[in-house]
């Protein structure tokens, strides 16, 4: 069982799909970790994120030990993470990673930007999460205040417009819902609410590929 989690930034992906995997007791992988290690990785060699022959080597050098780096939650590494993911080569290098990972059994819940729509295009089930720029600022400030981090709604504001625009207008799998995702909008919604609903979706769309016999 495969389960597409996708949407922007601070959308709520992370919180539902580790949920989600607790429940069906499925693996889950972060795949923003991913990118976002290897924007540390450039960034730690003095380069610039966009680089693309550094960005494409950190990529295709990339150990779990990388993931484990403590710096990689930082709104530094999210701008990083952005620049590098509109790299062709860089994503081409991290995709076997994440579509082995989704292969292991029992099954994976897999969040992202591209899971529904490159990764897992076959995922059982698919949701597409939605919140407004505002509602979403406002998450990523209390998430860095807990941890301590000074913030400005303002800055963290704009950076979520920019990597939104950077991310859903890149050539390549661009942040977008796959045509067979069930779009979720939580503005209004809290996490447990979102959860709840996730479930239930999930179980139609299995239902409904059952039917179909795919
Ligand atoms: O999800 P998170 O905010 O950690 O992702 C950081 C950045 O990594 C995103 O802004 C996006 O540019 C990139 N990303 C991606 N494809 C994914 C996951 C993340 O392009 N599947």
């Amino acid at each position: 069982m495969i389960v597409a989690i996708d949407g922007p930034a601070a959308s709520g992906k992370g919180t539902l799909a580790r949920k989600l995997a607790r429940h069906f007791g499925l693996n889950y992988l972060d795949t923003g970790l991913l990118y976002r290690a290897v924007g540390a990785l450039v960034l730690a060699q003095g380069k610039d994120a966009s680089d693309t022959v550094m960005a494409t080597r950190a990529a295709k050098a990339l150990t779990p030990a990388d993931l484990d780096r403590g710096d990689l939650r930082s709104e530094a590494a999210a701008i990083a993470a952005s620049k590098v993911a509109a790299i062709p080569q860089v994503r081409a290098a991290l995709l076997a990673f994440q579509q082995d990972f989704a292969a292991m059994p029992p099954g994976a819940v897999l969040d992202g930007r591209d899971i529904g729509t490159v990764v897992c295009p076959m995922a059982d089930a698919k949701i597409f999460l939605l919140a407004s720029p505002e509602v979403r600022a406002q998450r990523r400030v209390k998430e860095l205040q807990a941890r301590g981090e000074e913030v400005i709604y303002s800055a963290v504001l704009s950076d979520l417009r920019a990597r939104d625009e950077r991310d859903s207008g890149r050539s390549t799998a661009p942040l977008k819902p796959a045509s067979d995702a069930i779009c979720l909008d939580t503005d209004n919604l809290n996490a447990e609410m979102v959860f709840k609903i996730a479930v239930e979706t999930i179980g139609e769309q299995i239902a409904a590929n059952r039917r179909r016999g795919t």
